[in-house]
């Protein structure tokens, strides 16, 4: 792991740092500002601090936040994928998606991704590392630099990049809590969507945080055996035991759950299968979003035909069920849903 860098620490922490110190408790609501507010980007220019305050500061808390290297753009679609090198070498990837007045960056977890489903592109990349709270937050804040340019402001966040938020909790919600801070970037809790495979622990810790995030749970199956097939972590956490702690998570935040659903021809979307997961949602707060196969090299999926999304989309309503389909974005430049993946620069 890299040194500790000042936007891995809480405004509880930072204040603790600077008052032990011996900076009066103001001074960390000046750094707080800077760093999450002004999106300062060394420490040099927070000239507001004592020349002093600012050399212990560079000496103690390194100020390094990602290199962002290949930017790639979808310029008809508005969305844009930035490489970022991480101060050990690894690289991540994390996208601004562009709809209407919706500006939503789409952040990583992890290097890579320990769950290894079937179907993506960051699981077969193997794990590397945990992302720190830092480098987690610092794809949005990469984004609302980049936006600042002109006059806009990223108002929504996914966690749905490389990794599973859960399998890195901590860091996860640390970086939420932060960019949530209202002194600081201040972005709500509802602007906030996380997504996980089913890590059913995670879910019901979450429960208990009291924020008002949206989850959303991957699926994928409306049975256990095929589910096992795709997502290998599902044979610790079967559907019954997902949903449970999904309905915990509703009754403790009165939010809908999303449930994602990614469509894999003549795998998981028959019409059958579709009415299979009707039945195991009909009746609860949930919503589902059904996600066409995006193809990466070396994954042995089709999407399937387009009548056939359609058909099962059909059959899920008319049970009852909502759901949509989610337009693919950023497909063309490789930065849509399960297709971000870095090569270990060099090594
Ligand atoms: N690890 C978390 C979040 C990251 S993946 C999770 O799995 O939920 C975000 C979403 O992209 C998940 O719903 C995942 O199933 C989906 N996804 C992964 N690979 C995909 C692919 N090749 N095509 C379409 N969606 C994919
Ligand atoms: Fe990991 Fe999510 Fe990809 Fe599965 S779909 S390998 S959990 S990032």
């Amino acid at each position: 792991m890299s040194a500790l860098s000042p936007y891995d620490l809480s405004y509880p922490e930072l204040e603790e740092l600077l008052t032990g110190w011996g900076e009066p408790p103001y001074r960390a609501r000046q750094l707080w500002t800077w760093l999450w507010r002004r999106l300062a980007t060394s420490y040099q220019g927070m000239t507001d601090l004592p020349k002093g305050l600012r050399a212990r500061l560079a000496a103690e808390l390194l100020f390094d936040p990602p290199r962002p290297g290949a930017l790639q753009l979808d310029a008809e679609e508005g969305t844009e994928k930035v490489l970022l090198h991480l101060a050990d070498g690894e690289a991540i990837e994390a996208v601004l998606l562009r709809e209407g007045d919706r500006r939503t960056v789409c952040v990583s977890t992890q290097v890579g991704c320990p769950v290894g489903c079937a179907f993506c592109a960051t699981g077969n990349m193997g794990f590397r590392r945990d992302l720190s709270p830092g480098e987690i937050a610092a794809q949005v804040l990469h984004f609302a630099r980049r936006l600042r340019g002109s006059g806009e402001r990223v108002s929504h966040v996914v966690v749905m990049g490389m990794g599973e938020p859960f399998l890195n909790y901590a860091a996860t919600l640390k970086a939420i809590r932060n960019l949530n801070h209202p002194r600081g970037f201040g972005l709500g809790a509802r602007r906030f969507t996380l997504s996980t495979v089913g890590v059913v622990p995670g879910i019901l810790r979450l429960a208990r945080e009291g924020l008002q995030l949206n989850l959303a749970i991957s699926l994928h199956a409306p049975e256990d055996a095929l589910r096992e097939e795709l997502v290998p972590l599902a044979r610790s956490w079967p559907i019954r035991e997902v949903l449970a702690a999904a309905d915990a998570y509703v009754a403790a935040t009165g939010r809908r759950v999303t449930y994602e659903y990614v469509l894999l021809a003549g795998v998981n979307d028959s019409p059958a299968q579709a009415r299979g997961l009707a039945r195991l949602l009909s009746g609860r707060l949930a919503h589902v979003n059904l996600i066409p196969f995006n193809p990466a090299p070396g994954l042995p999926f089709q999407r399937p035909a387009w009548p056939r999304v359609e058909a099962f989309r059909r059959e899920l309503l008319r049970r009852g069920v909502d759901a949509t389909v989610r337009r693919s974005r950023g497909v063309r430049i490789r930065a849509g849903c399960g297709q971000l993946r870095t090569r270990h620069p060099g090594r």
